[in-house]
């Protein structure tokens, strides 16, 4: 961040007054620009015993699997940013569930949530952001091909819970 938002003066990378850490500060208008973690919001889509993935189209990973999920947009709620996302890519209607996974990126500044939701109906296809959309039985999985470590501990956790039929909320820091 190099210019004021509001007054296009250079900004200064300073610890504010009264604050413990530095911030981007403008010494023309006084504005704080304030950095501070964005939210993922995502679903674990189920039909029947299966699971849908997207194949990424875009970067990062692109060509590798993962579960839809996206930055939350301002005026909405995590459980409509999750079903929002699921839509943009892969086109799939669901009725949003618990919050499944709760994750901690300190490293990249996110914050992800997953949640469990049931797709509506067997139909989806894929949106701008997928090269493909599918649902997978559980030794269909292409572990060696998923995008991100979020989605396989979701994926395995998912599996390992639905021996017990019983699905806690996990709390997972991933420090690096
Ligand atoms: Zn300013």
């Amino acid at each position: 961040m190099n210019f004021c938002s509001q007054c296009a003066h250079p900004l200064v990378f300073e610890v504010p007054a009264g604050d413990e850490r530095p911030r981007y500060l403008c010494k023309a208008c006084g504005a704080i620009h304030y950095q501070n973690p964005k939210i993922i919001a995502g679903t674990l889509p189920i039909w029947q015993d299966k699971v849908l993935l997207c194949k990424r189209a875009i970067a990062p990973r692109q060509g590798y699997w993962t579960l839809p999920a996206g930055f939350m947009e301002n005026g909405e709620t995590t459980k409509a940013a999750a079903a929002r996302e699921t839509w943009e890519e892969a086109l799939a209607e669901v009725n949003v569930g618990e919050l499944y996974t709760l994750t901690s990126l300190p490293r990249i500044g996110q914050v992800q949530m997953l949640y469990l939701a049931e797709l509506i109906e067997p139909t989806f296809s894929a949106g701008p952001e997928s090269l493909e959309v599918e649902l997978f039985s559980e030794d269909e999985i292409p572990w060696d091909e998923l995008a991100f470590v979020t989605i396989s501990n979701a994926l395995r956790h998912y599996f390992d819970d639905r021996r017990n039929n019983h699905f806690p909320t996990r709390h997972i820091d991933l420090v690096d």
